[in-house]
């Protein structure tokens, strides 16, 4: 079993939602990789959080509004309780400070950017300039849109810039950039900031994809990859560095 599939499916493991072979596999698997066994502890560490404090559980009405937001799948329903369940834990100061609630046009906004990287990668239209030279790249985008990304190359990290397109998020023109981690493709959707302050500084899990948000010089930064969280969390942090 691969770290992705471990990664897409502990969710379902910690839930016990998983058959017993999968359970077994998962278990097998995170026996011994460090890596997924740090995600691991961490995840089990939250659930276990949220369960042993049966007084923090979410008000009906809160959890009737986080439901009713969830229209989706099993995974959204999922990211939505881990956020109603981040919501308590940082009330009560745990000090888990990934893990932020997502306001309704956050979801929105993360779902089309699940969206646009599949789409990317099915329609075969991933570049509309191809180079791995950001002084390339970074001038393809003049006149194109009102604004200029900043475009940095982080293949000294292991992470090669690869080229860049126009796309659309939340219905506006974006700068998507494009990076490369092995077999891997990560997008980066960057414009001017005009989202709602509440979601700043998303850490989350879409459909199997991971995505980061943060808001850096008034830009607003969208990562999604099916890279593994804590590789992709190795980039964000990296992208976000001065
Ligand atoms: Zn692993």
């Amino acid at each position: 079993m691969s770290c992705e599939l471990v990664e897409r499916d502990l969710d379902a493991y910690l839930d016990r939602e998983l058959d017993a072979e999968s359970s077994a596999a998962v278990r097998e698997h995170v026996r011994t990789c460090a890596a997924c066994r740090r995600q691991f502890a961490q995840r089990e560490a939250l659930t276990r959080l949220v369960r042993g404090a049966p007084y923090y559980s979410a008000p009906d009405r809160l959890r009737a509004r986080v439901f009713a937001q969830s229209t989706r799948s099993n995974s959204m329903r999922r990211v939505l309780t881990w956020a109603a369940a981040a919501v308590l834990v940082l009330s009560v100061g745990a000090g888990m400070t990934v893990w932020r609630p997502a306001s309704s046009r956050g979801n929105v906004i993360a779902n089309d950017v699940v969206s646009d990287h599949v789409r990317s990668l099915m329609a075969d239209h991933l570049f509309d300039v191809q180079s791995t030279d950001l002084h390339t790249v970074k001038p393809w985008f003049l006149g194109k849109l009102d604004f200029s990304p900043p475009v940095v190359d982080l293949a000294s990290i292991g992470f090669p810039l690869v080229g860049g397109r126009l796309d659309y998020v939340g219905g506006r023109p974006v700068a998507a950039l494009v990076y490369q981690r092995q077999k891997h493709t990560i997008n980066v959707f960057v414009s001017p900031e005009r989202d709602d302050p509440s979601t700043r500084d998303l850490v989350l899990t879409v459909r199997g994809f991971n995505l980061h948000h943060w808001i850096h010089d008034g830009m607003s930064f969208w990562a999604v990859s099916d890279l593994n969280g804590a590789e992709l969390s190795e980039f964000a942090s990296a992208l976000q560095a001065p």
